[in-house]
């Protein structure tokens, strides 16, 4: 097990009083590692920028503690923490060069120049951009500038970097491509990354965890893949990818086996389910892509029965919506090009496979 760089214990931010009081943080307890590049994921005003200002030293909790490798940071002042941090709007100084950008805080710290000048060309080296040392920041690309801000930021080696939705400036295919560079800077450098954004996809593309936060909470904490495979609430499932939300019934076999109804028609044996779980009526959560399709006259007393109310076509995949009746409905999504699957017009009757382990049942 890694060791623990950053702790968060039970930290708490109340901003305003009386009637314009806001709780941006509640509670917050999180253990960051050693080497981990870690996402803080959630809606606006969920309270991930306030986790991130905390850390740097930015803003003071209102009560808790965040602790470096073990050691209280409370009362420490941003620049003596061995953190920097890179925000969206780079901040690099325009009428300096791309090299001096990154040897000025090196410098400040007491570097003397020569050693500063070599550890800003290593770091150009690392963002692939050792030709631009003598350019100012206007004559870069805005993904150029941002590859300097981290330039800058990693330049004095710290113990974590702070990003703070770093590439929402950037066009989409600009910002694919700095996610692949953000994960190999994080990777080949070793340092603690701190990430906040708002784009699911994001962080699963780059994160070795991710806490999804809601009203100032962290709601779960957990590798992608968990994450999405194993949400524990709506909330997770909901914001994570895409899901079909369905009203069931939860009944506990004799052999230690739930007994599921869906749709009122449909019985389906889950092996096992979260420990304490409770029964009777339950939502459970399944993804569009672990659903199939089957034309009607293929369908057995195992499908749930619909019919096709909307098809969307997306190249690679196509969505159907399916109608359950009793006002429920399923997406289902299918991979085109694998052969696998017919196509079904709207107004077809179609049986859904749905598959024992697709099926989560949520905590509430
Ligand atoms: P976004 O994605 O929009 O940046 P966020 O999840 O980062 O959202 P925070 O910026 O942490 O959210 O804000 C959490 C809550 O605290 C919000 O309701 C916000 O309005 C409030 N808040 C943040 N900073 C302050 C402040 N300086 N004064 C008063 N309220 C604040």
């Amino acid at each position: 097990m890694s060791e623990v760089v950053i702790s968060a214990r039970s930290v708490s931010k109340i901003f305003g009083s009386g009637a314009d009081k806001v709780t941006a943080l509640d509670a917050v307890s999180v253990d960051i590692f050693q080497n981990e590049f870690f996402t803080m994921l959630g809606p606006s005003g969920c309270g991930k920028t306030t986790l991130l200002r905390l850390i740097g030293g930015f803003e003071e909790a209102s009560s808790g503690k965040i602790l470096l490798e073990g050691n209280e940071l409370n009362d420490l002042p941003p620049y003596k923490r061995p953190i920097n941090t890179v925000f969206q709007s780079y901040a690099l100084f325009p009428h300096l060069t791309v090299r001096q950008n990154i040897t000025f805080g090196l410098e400040m710290q007491g570097i003397d120049r020569a050693k500063a000048n070599h550890r800003a060309d290593e770091m150009l080296e690392l963002v692939r951009l050792a030709q631009y040392g003598d350019r100012v920041p206007s004559q870069l690309s805005g993904g150029q500038q941002q590859r300097i801000a981290l330039a800058r930021a990693l330049a004095p080696a710290p113990k974590v970097l702070l990003l703070d939705e770093p590439l929402s400036a950037l066009d989409l295919k600009l910002r694919k491509e700095m996610q692949v560079e953000l994960k190999r800077l994080q990777t080949e450098t070793g340092i603690t990354f701190v990430f906040v954004t708002h784009d699911q996809e994001e962080a699963l593309a780059m994160s070795d965890r991710i806490a999804v936060m809601q009203f100032g909470k962290i709601q779960q904490i957990g590798a992608p893949r968990e994450i999405y495979d194993e949400p524990t609430d709506r909330f997770v499932a909901d914001f994570i990818g895409d899901s079909n939300f369905l009203p069931g019934n939860l009944v506990a076999a004799a052999n230690g086996k739930h007994a599921l109804t869906l749709a009122n028609q449909h019985v389906i044996e889950l092996p096992s389910v979260r420990s304490g779980q409770k029964t009777g009526d339950v939502t459970i959560s399944i993804r569009p892509e672990r659903l199939g399709l089957v034309a009607e006259n293929l369908a057995d007393q195992t499908h749930l029965m619909g019919s096709v109310k909307s098809v969307i076509y997306f190249g690679t995949d196509t969505t159907y919506e399916i109608d359950l009746g009793n006002d429920q409905t399923v997406k289902v999504r299918t991979q085109n090009g694998t052969g696998a699957m017919d196509d079904f017009g709207r107004g077809e009757r179609v049986g859904v496979h749905v598959p024992a382990d697709a099926i989560r049942v949520l905590v509430d």
